[in-house]
């Protein structure tokens, strides 16, 4: 049962294409998850399309179909970034513990980057995703199960998904699907249920800072835009 989606505004950003990628890929992987806020998409495009009817037609350059045209069968230009690795295995094999537990379109971007997972305390593990982005970090982060996040706050937003399992906070409990924002100035401690690991889409367009004794973490918490 999803208990948190994100909000309208959201979404009209996600239907009228104004987020960046990252924010974007978490707005994707809660819709996986979730009816009622695709039909709600689906109702924004409706109206965004009935907007556009509405208005006033611009003149267009005779040329402007050819060169639009042009471009979409151009040959795509390959950089370091965009190019496969020699001999890159499929995400299948090169995550097969979450494979079958991220959204598939999430897939191709696990292509041709193996997640590399890091130990922030012994129970929370991050790994990091490239996605081209320069204003937020993608990642996914695990805790164990029965484990404890460290207590930590955040100095900026930071957007999550529940792909897998369930944890919980001060605030509630959050299970697959589950969309939550945590703003600046929040302070929590995340736990994973006795039964199973929990792991998260997360979206962090500022470092988080651990509080108290735990503060020695910090470093291994920084800020990596992809
Ligand atoms: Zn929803």
């Amino acid at each position: 049962m999803i208990n948190n989606h994100p909000n309208t505004q959201f979404l009209t950003d996600y239907a009228a294409g104004a987020l960046s990628i990252a924010p974007l890929i978490s707005i994707t992987t809660h819709l996986q998850f979730c009816d009622p806020c695709r039909e709600a998409v689906s109702g924004l495009n409706i109206l965004g399309g009935e907007l556009l009817a509405d208005c006033d037609q611009a003149e267009l350059s005779d040329d402007l179909l050819a060169q639009t045209l042009a471009k979409l069968t151009a040959p795509m230009e390959t950089t370091p970034e965009t190019q496969p690795a020699v001999g890159a295995a499929d995400a299948g094999t090169l995550c097969p513990e979450l494979a079958n537990q991220l959204p598939k379109y999430l897939h191709k971007f696990l292509n041709h980057h193996e997640l590399e997972w890091r130990a922030l305390s012994s129970t929370l593990s991050v790994a990091a995703m490239s996605v081209g982005e320069t204003d937020y970090e993608l990642a996914l982060h695990r805790i164990d199960a029965g484990g404890k996040a460290p207590v930590h706050d955040h100095k900026g937003t930071e957007l999550t998904v529940v792909l897998k399992g369930s944890f919980s906070d001060e605030d509630g409990i959050y299970h697959e699907g589950d969309f939550l924002v945590r703003q600046p100035g929040d302070v929590h401690r995340p736990s994973a249920t006795l039964d199973q690991a929990c792991i998260c889409l997360s979206v962090l367009s500022a470092p988080i800072k651990l509080t108290g004794l735990k503060r020695v973490l910090n470093p291994f918490m920084r800020f990596n835009p992809s």
